[in-house]
C-alpha cells in the first residue's frame, strides 16, 4: 500500500483514485452537499490532505465508505463508515481548517507521551487524531467503557461505532437519569485516572452515550496523562462538571473534594511517590 500522504506529488493515477473516494463520499452524503454553502463545508472537512488521508484508509480497509455525517462540532466531524465486511465504524476528521486549534495546545504541551509538536493547525489537528487512539487504546487496556480504536492516519481517527445502524447512542443530556448512572461514571473516572493513567479533560454529559444500558465513554481527544502538569486542574474541572449535571438531574452526589480523593485513589500516590524520588 502507497503512503500518499507522505509525498509532495501526486502521480494523476492517484489523484483519480481519490476523486472517486470524494465521489463515493458525495453521492451517498446528500445532506451535505445539497447546497453551496454545505458544498463550502465538505471542502472544509475534505481538503486534498484529508482526501488522501480517507483513501488510504479505506485502502487499508479501515471502512469501505462513508455513509453520511453524524456530527459536525467545531473542531471535528465525525462520519458514519461502513466496512467492507458491512461493519459499521465511527470515522472522526479533526479540522485542519479550525480557528480555535492554538486552544489545544494546552492539552499536549506538558504531556510526556507528546514532546514533537508541529504548532500549525494541521499538525495540531494530527497530534489530536493520534492523541484520541492512543487515549482510547490506553482506556480499552484499562477496562475503561470506550468505543475500541481501530486505526488513525493524520487528522483521522477509525473507532468503533456506537450505536445502530448509523444512529449513535444518545448521549447522557438526552436520557433519563437514574442514580446507578452516577455510580458507573464515578467507576469509569476511577479506572481512567488509576489504570488507564488519564484525565478525561471534557467529561461532562456531552461526551458520555448510553448504550445497551451502559455508559460509553467518547471524546478522548483531550485526554492528558495523569502527569500532564494541568492534570489536577482538568481532573477538577471534570468532577464539577459532573457532579453538576447530576445534582440538577436530583441524584445526590459525592462532595468534590472526596470524590476526587477517591479518583486519584491511594495506590498510585504511593508510586507517584516513588517516582519522584527516581528523578531527582
Ligand atoms: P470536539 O470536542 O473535539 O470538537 P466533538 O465533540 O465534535 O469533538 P465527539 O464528542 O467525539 O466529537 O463526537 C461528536 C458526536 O459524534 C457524539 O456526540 C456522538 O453523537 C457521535 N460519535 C462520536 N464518536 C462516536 C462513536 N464512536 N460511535 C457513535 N457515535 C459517535
Ligand atoms: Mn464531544
Amino acid at each position: 500500500m502507497k503512503h500518499l500522504r507522505e509525498r509532495d506529488e501526486v502521480d494523476d493515477q492517484s489523484l483519480q483514485k481519490y476523486h472517486k473516494l470524494a465521489e463515493r463520499i458525495d453521492k451517498r452524503d446528500r445532506v451535505i452537499l445539497k447546497n453551496e454553502e454545505e458544498r463550502e463545508v465538505f471542502e472544509e472537512v475534505f481538503d486534498r490532505k484529508t482526501l488522501m488521508v480517507l483513501y488510504d484508509l479505506a485502502n487499508n480497509n479501515a471502512f469501505s465508505y462513508l455513509n453520511g455525517v453524524i456530527s459536525s462540532g467545531k473542531e471535528a466531524r465525525v462520519y458514519w463508515g461502513v466496512t467492507s465486511g458491512g461493519r459499521d465504524v465511527a470515522v472522526k476528521i479533526y479540522l485542519v481548517s479550525s480557528s480555535d486549534y492554538k486552544r489545544r495546545l494546552q492539552y499536549v504541551i506538558g504531556d510526556p507521551r507528546f514532546n514533537k509538536i508541529k504548532r500549525d493547525s494541521r499538525g495540531i489537528a494530527e497530534i489530536w487524531a493520534r492523541k484520541e487512539f492512543i487515549n482510547l487504546k490506553q482506556s480499552a487496556a484499562a477496562g475503561v467503557s470506550a468505543p475500541k480504536p481501530i486505526t488513525f492516519q493524520g487528522n483521522v481517527v477509525v473507532m468503533e461505532f456506537i450505536g445502530v445502524e448509523g444512529i449513535p447512542a444518545p448521549r447522557l443530556l438526552e436520557c433519563k437519569i437514574e442514580r446507578k448512572d452516577y455510580t458507573r461514571i464515578v467507576k469509569a473516572m476511577e479506572l481512567i485516572y488509576q489504570e488507564a493513567e488519564l484525565v478525561h479533560s471534557d467529561l461532562s454529559e456531552y461526551n458520555v452515550l448510553k448504550y445497551e444500558d451502559k455508559l460509553v465513554i467518547i471524546d478522548f481527544g483531550s485526554a492528558v496523562s495523569t502527569r500532564h502538569p494541568s492534570a489536577e486542574e482538568f481532573l477538577k474541572r471534570d468532577v464539577t462538571n459532573v457532579n453538576r449535571f447530576f445534582e440538577k438531574k436530583g441524584v445526590s452526589t459525592i462532595e468534590n473534594e472526596k470524590l476526587l480523593t477517591m479518583i486519584r485513589g491511594v495506590k498510585k500516590e504511593v508510586e507517584f511517590g516513588a517516582d519522584y524520588q527516581d528523578t531527582t
